[in-house]
């Protein structure tokens, strides 16, 4: 282990970085950047020295340490699909490497009826729509429909500025028409922390979205019309407690700006893709695995979002989870073949083993992380 850092924050060494060149920042993929390639992402964090933290910080045996000798999904209870990879933002930290560019991974019509076929054999309650920005997929409002139409709690993750573009307008009204979750992501209340991680300007939008959702009947404590802001830490650190945040939070947003909302969820940052990238340029990568490997929280694991959730892919290949699905680490069955959305069986995929590696630390490591949030309260 190196010698410890100070927890750096991407508001602080990277504003000069992230802040001023977001509007130009590009995804990894189209600056042909080498951690574009996911086998790369695996090799670099894996070959971090971390002989001295726990079990070497090798997951496998953390897990098998404390009883978990194999990682086996319970029942599907969230079914998840990531309908592509296009945004209208290239955020700083992004572990998807989203943005304007990615127009080529799009869920197309006949996948998306693929997943509500699925869908029909699984008893998920809910579907949770994600991307990418996947209000811009094209089926997204079919999608929606759909699943709303069969019962299904249905989440929209979104950015909130995408609400502003051009022929997005509606869509808040068009949402709680049919009591869709939006579940935003928002790196801070404030104005600093928020546009170090998304560009100057982002948080100025981002308040105007909020107030069209509140408009809309959003966040004032309806079940039906729930909003939820989502929370990554702005640095190579931890989330502070979800509850405090939470209270902090909404306070400020509505003394300063006069928004509501119902509750926040708070995230741990992965070492994959974008946000990886600046772990690296930073000097912090072997700092922050060191802080999630000796973070980790045993009394997470039942409840990592591998076991209750599926993730499908935009091209209908099927993961343990959305991490996996863009470090492109398929869900595999027992005898090693990958699953598609078109051919599931509960049974086959009951019986899988969850595909994991070092960067599962980020799920495990303090009250533990997943698209739910902190994993204990
Ligand atoms: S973090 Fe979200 S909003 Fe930002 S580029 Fe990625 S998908 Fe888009
Ligand atoms: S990244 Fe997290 S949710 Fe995904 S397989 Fe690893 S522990 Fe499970």
């Amino acid at each position: 282990m190196s010698e410890t850092r100070p927890a750096a924050t991407l508001d602080a060494r990277a504003a000069a970085t992230a802040g001023a060149a977001l509007p130009t920042l590009k995804s990894l993929r189209a600056r042909g950047a080498p951690l574009a390639s996911t086998d790369r992402q695996l090799e670099t964090v894996a070959r971090v020295d971390l002989s001295r933290a726990p079990f070497e910080g090798d997951f496998a045996r953390t897990l098998a340490a404390h009883g978990w000798q194999e990682l086996r999904p319970g029942a599907i209870e969230i079914f998840q699909i990531n309908v592509g990879k296009l945004c209208n933002m290239t955020c700083r930290h992004c572990h998807v490497d989203a943005g304007p560019d990615r127009v080529e991974e799009m869920m197309d019509l006949a996948t998306a009826d693929a997943c509500l076929t699925a869908l029909d054999r699984t008893n998920a309650h809910t579907v949770d729509v994600t991307g990418g920005a996947p209000e811009l997929n094209p089926n997204f409002r079919h999608l929606v429909d759909e699943a709303a139409r069969r019962g299904k709690h249905v989440i929209d993750r979104c950015n909130l500025t995408v609400l502003l573009l051009p022929g997005q307008r509606d869509l808040p009204e068009w949402l709680a028409a049919r009591g869709v979750e939006i579940v935003a992501s928002l790196p801070h209340w404030r104005r600093r922390g928020t546009d170090a991680q998304r560009g100057g300007g982002t948080f100025e939008k981002s308040v105007e979205a909020l107030r069209r959702l509140n408009a809309a009947g959003y966040g004032k404590g309806d079940p039906r019309l729930r909003l939820t802001l989502l929370s990554n830490p702005v640095g190579a650190f931890l989330p502070a407690n979800q509850s405090a945040m939470e209270r902090e939070w909404k306070s400020g947003l509505e003394r300063e700006h006069g928004i509501l909302f119902d509750r926040l969820l708070v995230l741990n940052n992965m070492p994959i893709s974008r946000f990886l990238e600046w772990l690296e340029e930073s000097g912090n990568l072997e700092h922050y695995l060191n802080v999630l490997v000796s973070s980790f929280n045993a009394s997470t694991v039942a409840g990592l979002m591998c076991r209750n959730t599926l993730s499908v892919g935009w091209d209908g290949r099927v993961y343990d989870c959305d991490f996996n699905q863009m470090l492109d680490l398929p869900a595999r069955a027992r005898d090693g073949s990958e699953f598609h959305v078109r051919d599931l069986t509960a049974a086959a995929l009951a019986a899988r083993t969850v595909v994991t590696a070092r960067h599962c630390f980020g799920c495990t490591a303090g009250a533990g992380s997943s698209c739910g949030g902190a994993i204990e309260g």
